[in-house]
Order: structure tokens, then sequence, then C-alpha cells
């Protein structure tokens, strides 16, 4: 099992105090975590036969005085990524330092930038790629785990074009875990919705445009 991470963030919003904010209580985070996984199935001639891109998206908020070092925001991070977004142990394992790092820098950034800003909308988003081989499919690997990528292709077919899934396509499990082939939801966002076709859920950062807090 060969795992990729790539974590980015941006800091969405600032805004300042409406009112006196309560003495001591720092300023409000509001961190919106995008998770886009990757599971990618090598078969034995070394090429991919089955990519599966699953996405999972959370807004936590935290007052700055809850967030009280790098460790408790690993475990923030580990929690969230894990538990809460379903990432695969290892693979959150591996990520949660950056993240917490990421998250660390773009505070503080932000505060030296201006130290009277109450409100922070903090983007992070993180890239996964899970690389698994062919012999590898259906090992255990606890609840969640990689293998949930492949679970979730199940006996469903694709809501748009009603067809079948072919391993060979590219899959794409949304946030509201509705699965679509990854050319017919793109080629459905182009005409400008960004919600999901089953349930309407809001998929805007699927398509890569910003988390709305
Ligand atoms: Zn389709
Ligand atoms: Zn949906």
């Amino acid at each position: 099992m060969d795992i990729d991470i790539k974590v980015t963030g941006v800091i969405a919003e600032m805004t300042h105090p409406e009112a006196i904010h309560p003495a001591g209580s720092g300023f409000l985070l509001k961190i919106g975590f995008f998770l886009n996984d990757t599971l990618k199935v090598i078969g034995e001639d070394g090429k991919v036969i089955k990519t599966q891109r699953c996405y999972e998206q959370k807004i936590l908020t935290r007052y700055s005085t809850q967030i009280r070092d790098a460790s408790y925001v690993e475990q923030l991070a580990y929690r969230t990524l894990h538990e809460n977004m379903d990432m695969d142990p290892q693979a959150a394992k591996k990520a949660k330092a950056e993240v917490a790092r990421t998250i660390m820098n773009k505070m503080e950034s932000a505060r030296y930038d201006d130290p009277s800003i109450w409100n922070i909308c903090l983007e992070i988003r993180v890239e996964c790629t899970i690389e698994i081989n062919d012999e590898e499919v259906g090992e255990p690997n606890g609840e969640h785990g990689c293998n949930r990528l492949l679970e979730r292709l199940g006996d469903d077919d694709c809501a748009i074009c009603h067809e079948e899934f072919n391993s060979t396509k590219h899959i794409v499990v949304t946030t509201c875990h509705h699965t679509y082939h990854r050319s017919c939801l793109f080629k459905w966002f182009s005409h400008g919705t960004h919600t999901c076709p089953t349930c309407r859920s809001d998929l805007a950062p699927v398509a890569g445009l910003p988390i709305k807090f």
C-alpha cells in the first residue's frame, strides 16, 4: 500500500468583530476540511486497473483559545480526517502533522497581518492517493480503510447515465455518498450546476470551487 498526501490551506475569509467579543475567548476559527481520496488499484503489469475518488467535507468551529498547541491540532486533524471523514487510518496518521502545521501557520499569518481579526474561515484541502495491488483488494484494513471505496461500488449504476459501473472507468463517490462516473458528473457541472444530481447537496468543492462557510 502506497500513500501520497498533499495538503493546501487557504484563508477564505477574515472579518472584524461586529460587537465587542467576549474577553479571553480569542478569535473564532472556522476550518473547512475537504478530503479528496483517490484509490488506485494496480494490476500485475503495474498499470492502474481501477480509479475511484471519494470526497468528504466538514466544517469545524473553534475559538483560538481552544487550540492549545501543535499536538492538540494534530489530534484534531486526525480525529476529523479519520473518524468524521472516513479517511484510511494510516493515511490520516500520515496527513495529521502536515494538516496541523498548515492550520497553525495560517492562523499565525492571519493574526500577524491584522491582530484585530475576529473571524477566520480557513479552507484545508487534503488530497490523498492510495495505491494498492490487485491482490491486496479485499484484505481487511479496518472499518474505514481503502476497501470502503471499493465497497461503495456495490451493485449501483451511475445515476446520471444509468449504465452499470465498468471497472476501467473513473468512479466518483460524492460527499453525500452518491456514486457517478467521473465524466458524467463533470459534464453535469459544466452546465453550471454544482449540486448533486440525486440529492441536490452542494458539490461546489468537488468541482474545485471554494467551500461555502
Ligand atoms: Zn455515468
Ligand atoms: Zn447526493
